[in-house]
């Protein structure tokens, strides 16, 4: 029988990066995968939905210089579908020559790649069903068989009319019209791309009172204006009482929503976006006795479960969501299974995020209500894309920088909001910042290039340090600096 220092069950981008980590620590590594290398980094997820978005904003920017609603007339669902399908090409191929030729370069066995199901026998054997079965004996094992789309008891998904993130992508044509369920970032993401392009009528349900509830008012205000001046309906407080493919091929759904009778629309296309599953089930957890949560997510700490040699990352375990966290876990968990030295927890506080919307928004660390639900006094200084002279010079005016910092004089940086064009090239200074707790001397004494962007933190900063270049005591609708405590907020500077 085969024998290996690790073996990862899941190929998405949480075991990839597990796989190239452990290397480093010359240990003989099995890479499992079911379905396709790169999982939703690559298939049906990040790539395919963020190539989307660049095109449709491409289309927004034309509409919006041209005033000319159709400038994307002639442009078929194909197009943009090849366009997107180059691009998870070109990542899947890079993926795949990397660990090939990574393969052919390390010793013999190294580094092993097998297309199959993997399935916990006992703590140190995996079963792996692919072409034929086997099984193979291991010091580690990592579970990163990341998740899927969320869909409802009563609601039929067939990935043709009635589709989630896996199907959505697999159109033939732009939908005339097309609901989405669910005011979450992915939902709001597609409602943002369908509407740019002009050719789509988009409707999108949420059960909150406003799209994103997690992110503070002035962010969704912006992201919400922007998506009704592009034509999108959005049921507020609405719950789906029932959604159905009709004989017509079309998508009826009725809503209640708050206060009003309940209404009935006829749609092309539906698309639920209602979060995603842990893939947890049918990997042999119950062999080994590994507990899941209610969502059933894989319960761990610091990765390890309670299982010492098995370790999970990423979507499985469901803290957050993202790429860049699985990545991160990944490696962790590598370190602590061969590394020398145990190293510090991940913390979770500094997580850069963008959420491509219009405009994007990027986020790290806390936001106000954040901050307010655990009872922390905060400054916060606000500066309006208006001042930023790149801003002005691209004409997109639209947006903000705001940073919040600890009430005391060290002003630890807490978190940051950006919205705006650009905004997530400049959200790393400060989530450098946050992971180094550092205060925001720092940024201050930064030269920026002129005329940047970034050069709306530096303002930010300088706001909190009293020295600012425009005053908030002028542009008072443009600058705001505050001390908060409790749900109330206290100029800082003369009003
Ligand atoms: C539409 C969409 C947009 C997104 N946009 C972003 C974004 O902009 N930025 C960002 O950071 N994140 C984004 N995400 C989230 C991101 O895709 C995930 O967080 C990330 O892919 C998680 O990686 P993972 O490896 O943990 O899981 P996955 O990517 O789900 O990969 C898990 C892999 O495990 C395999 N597997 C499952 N069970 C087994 C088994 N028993 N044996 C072998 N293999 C198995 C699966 O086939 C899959 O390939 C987006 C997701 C979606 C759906």
């Amino acid at each position: 029988m085969e024998i290996y220092d690790l073996c990862i069950i899941g190929g998405g981008p949480t075991g990839y990066a597990a796989a190239m980590r452990a290397l480093d620590f010359n240990k003989k590594v099995i890479l499992i995968e079911k379905d396709r290398l790169g999982g939703a980094q690559v298939f049906d997820g990040v790539m395919a939905s963020k190539t989307l978005w660049e095109y449709s904003e491409r289309i927004r920017n034309v509409r919006e210089i041209t005033r000319n609603n159709d400038v994307a007339e002639n442009l078929t669902y194909d197009e943009v579908s090849e366009e997107v399908n180059n691009a998870i090409f070109e990542r899947k191929t890079q993926l795949t020559y990397h660990l090939r030729l990574l393969q052919e370069q390390l010793p013999y066995g190294m580094l092993t790649y097998e297309k199959g199901s993997g399935y916990i026998i006992d703590k140190n054997t995996v079963r792996i069903s692919g072409d034929g079965i086997k099984e193979i004996k291991t010091k580690f094992i990592l579970i990163c068989t990341g998740s899927s789309p969320r869909i409802l008891p009563n609601v039929l998904v067939d990935e043709t009319n009635i589709m989630t993130s896996d199907g959505i992508h697999h159109m033939e044509e732009f939908p005339k019209s097309l609901v989405i369920l669910g005011a979450g970032i992915i939902g709001c993401e597609y409602a943002t791309m369908f509407s740019n392009f002009g050719k789509t009528k988009v409707y999108l349900i949420d059960k909150a009172e406003r799209i994103l509830p997690f992110e503070d008012e002035d962010v969704t205000g912006i992201v919400t204006k922007n998506l009704e001046k592009n034509g999108v309906t959005i049921h507020k407080e609405a719950t789906l009482i029932r959604m159905e493919k009709t004989t017509d091929g079309m998508v009826e759904y009725e809503i209640a929503c708050k206060g009003k009778e309940n209404q009935i629309f006829k749609v092309d296309k539906a698309l639920i976006s209602i979060g995603r599953v842990a893939n947890s089930h049918n990997i042999g957890l119950e062999n080994v006795n590994i507990k899941v949560n209610d969502a059933k997510q894989i319960l761990d700490d610091d990765t390890q479960t309670s299982v010492p040699n098995i370790y999970t990352a990423g979507d499985v375990s469901g803290r957050i969501s993202l790429v860049n966290v699985g990545e991160r876990e990944a490696r962790h968990a590598v370190v602590l299974m061969f590394g020398e030295e145990r190293p510090r927890r991940i913390r979770y506080n500094n997580i850069s995020t963008i959420m491509f919307l219009n405009p994007e928004v990027a986020a790290v660390g806390m936001n106000e209500q954040e901050a307010r639900a655990k009872k922390i006094r905060y400054k916060l200084a606000k500066v309006d894309y208006g001042t930023i002279a790149r801003a002005i010079a691209m004409r997109k005016t639209d947006g903000f920088f705001k940073i919040l910092v600890s009430d005391d004089d060290e002003m630890k940086i807490l978190g940051m909001r950006a919205v705006g064009e650009h905004a997530s090239s400049a959200i790393q200074a400060v989530a450098l910042l946050i992971s180094m707790n550092k205060g925001i001397d720092e940024l201050t004494q930064l030269m920026h290039p002129h005329p940047s962007i970034i050069e709306g933190i530096q303002e930010c900063v300088r706001m909190l340090k009293g020295k600012s270049i425009y005053k908030p005591s002028v542009f008072r609708d443009r600058l705001q600096c505050y001390t908060c405590h409790d749900g109330i907020c206290t100029p800082l500077y003369p009003q």
